[in-house]
């Protein structure tokens, strides 16, 4: 069974990126509106993160450790309507068998609470009494300290981080009604204060300037189109801010952060129709679309989205950029 969760792990757990997604969503799972992360090395040697969400009841400490438990769904019909971002129960069990893990959980403002630790999977979790605010803690240590193999697939400290980094800006972004921070070897590399409202614009800019950088939001536009049952708001990067690869593109559908080439194509044929560049544009993208008019379904995991009418989608956002760029540069 050993051998068996550290194969299954590697579906789950690539790379320290891979464990903060996963430890991410669970806190935003449980509720919680701040949440801080603590890396060393790159995520290699330690990754914490602790939330103030709804922390975990002490009967159900050993069940969040094994593998196929999860409290999100309780029959195959939930997975129809499955809201949360997890519900496949592996994340935790698939981390600690190849890491140490500790956990520290409160379920209130008592002070009391509870810790677990598992390593490797060889051990038993052992619950012990600990103290903890309301809210949970997952300290991950030592990834991959029993799988020599997949050690060997990591890259640099500085590399390893940037993957965290991205994981924890697409989450950022989509959350803006949370409170995040990230911290890298004892320094500060983001404190987020949560944006209270969507119609606080400039608490908004602030966090994106936060997170994407002060000059990106000087060189971009601010897109802000809306048509019946559809809008597509947020900012795009000028061509002197473009970049030489396709990262730093953010869009979201409905809330969700998604990857779809329909949407990207719609917006390479915009930047390409109104002047001739081969960079990719940088950009923060929030498109709603009326549940009722098209059928969006955003595959839980996997980011990818399915749009009814494509065309339509395609084409609102195509034109929407085409005369905001146009308006603009010429
Ligand atoms: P899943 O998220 O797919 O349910 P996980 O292995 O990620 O599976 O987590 C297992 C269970 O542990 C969750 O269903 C949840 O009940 C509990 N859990 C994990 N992390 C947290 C957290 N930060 N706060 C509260 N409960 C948590
Ligand atoms: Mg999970």
């Amino acid at each position: 069974p050993r051998l068996a969760n550290q194969i299954a792990a590697g579906e789950v757990v690539e790379r320290p990126a891979s464990v903060l997604k996963e430890l991410l969503e669970n806190a935003l799972d449980a509720g919680a509106d701040q949440i801080d992360v603590e890396v060393e090395a790159g995520g290699v040697k330690l990754l914490r993160v602790r939330d103030n969400g709804s922390g975990i009841q002490e009967g159900d400490l050993p069940l969040a450790l094994a593998r196929h438990a999860t409290s999100k769904i309780a029959t195959l019909d939930d997975l129809e309507g499955v809201a949360s971002l997890g519900f496949r129960g592996e994340a935790l069990a698939s981390i600690s068998s190849v890491s140490r893990l500790e956990l520290l959980t409160s379920t209130d403002a008592s002070g009391k609470g509870w810790r677990v630790v598992a390593e490797g999977r060889e051990m038993q979790p052992q619950v012990t009494p600990a103290p903890h605010p309301q809210g949970t803690s997952l300290v991950v240590r030592d990834l991959f300290f029993n799988t020599p193999a997949r050690r060997k697939f990591l890259r640099t400290e500085r590399t390893e981080f940037s993957h965290l980094e991205e994981v924890f800006r697409r989450l950022a972004l989509s959350r803006q009604d949370v409170a995040f921070s990230l911290r890298h070897q004892g320094k500060q590399i983001h404190q987020l204060p949560a944006v209270e409202s969507k119609e606080a614009p400039e608490q908004v800019s602030r966090r994106i300037g936060q997170l994407l950088g002060r000059d990106f939001l000087e060189q971009s536009l601010t897109i802000d189109a809306v048509a019946s049952g559809i809008s597509l708001k947020g900012w795009v990067g000028l061509p002197v801010y473009a970049r030489a690869q396709a990262d730093r593109q953010y869009f979201f559908v409905n809330g969700r952060v998604v990857r779809d080439r329909l949407v990207a194509h719609a917006i390479r044929q915009a930047y390409q129709d109104v002047l001739y560049s081969g960079r990719h544009p940088v950009f923060v993208l929030w498109l709603d679309v009326d549940p009722n008019i098209v059928d969006v379904n955003v595959h839980p995991t996997k980011h990818e989205v399915r749009f009814r009418d494509g065309r339509w989608v395609h084409d609102f956002i195509f034109s929407s950029l085409h005369k905001r760029l146009g308006a603009a540069l010429l």
